[in-house]
């Protein structure tokens, strides 16, 4: 199974293609047919395996549909900042798919209120930036269609798990959920139990 027996539409198979990915890696495989049907899904996948692309992929798919309500559809929540930052290039890297990103960040709290008023389709940071964001400027996430938990074992370590159940309850009951971790430790299996759907678990 290449890209082109995956389900993808044209526009987002193109993108992928100009991106230079000619065969998916094994996460991706086993995961973007499952994610495009709309499960949740737990997957045990490490940086370097594709991962990022296993989640952006599907997401693209689901952002072209029509988008009902103002505010983000999708919330990709990050251990660290880097690896927010690694993941908004990715989503502006693919072309012919243009999405309008906002990294929760350090700025100064005018040039996160500027950002936010520009209706950012996707919001990408860590836990906390998060809660910080939605305190500072009572952002709301009831719009959010789709949510991944990147490096999720990391999520925990850096002591997020506080803030992870804090955004879980303020995102709609409807949304698709993603995990994505190295390990999986019994705290994570708990967490994913509370916040995802029958998730669908993906191993290699
Ligand atoms: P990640 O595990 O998401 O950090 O990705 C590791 C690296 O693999 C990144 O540099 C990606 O651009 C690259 N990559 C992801 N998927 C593919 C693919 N299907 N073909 C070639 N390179 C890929």
């Amino acid at each position: 199974g290449g890209f082109q027996s995956m389900g993808l539409s044209y526009p987002v198979y193109k993108g992928v293609m100009k991106k230079g990915y000619k065969v998916p890696t094994p996460i991706q495989r086993k995961t973007v047919p499952v994610i495009l049907d709309g499960k949740d899904i737990v997957a045990m996948a490490r940086t370097g395996s594709g991962k990022t692309a296993a989640f952006l992929i599907p997401m693209f798919e689901k952002l072209k549909g029509p988008n009902a309500q103002t505010g983000a559809r999708a919330l990709i929540l990050t251990p660290t900042r880097e690896l927010a930052l690694q993941t908004m290039k990715f989503t502006k890297e693919v072309p012919g798919l243009c999405t309008n990103p906002f990294l929760l960040d350090v700025f100064s709290m005018d040039d996160q209120f500027a950002a936010l008023h520009e209706n950012p389709d996707i919001i990408i940071g860590t836990p906390g930036r998060l809660m910080h964001v939605i305190q500072q400027m009572n952002l709301k996430l009831q719009s959010v269609e789709y949510v991944v938990f990147d490096e999720a074992d990391r999520l925990f370590e850096m002591g997020f798990a506080e803030q992870l159940t804090e955004i879980i309850r303020r995102l709609p009951d409807n949304r698709q959920s993603l995990l994505f971790s190295a390990t999986l430790p019994k705290l994570l299996v708990e967490f994913a139990r509370a916040g995802l759907t029958e998730p669908v678990l993906i191993r290699l």
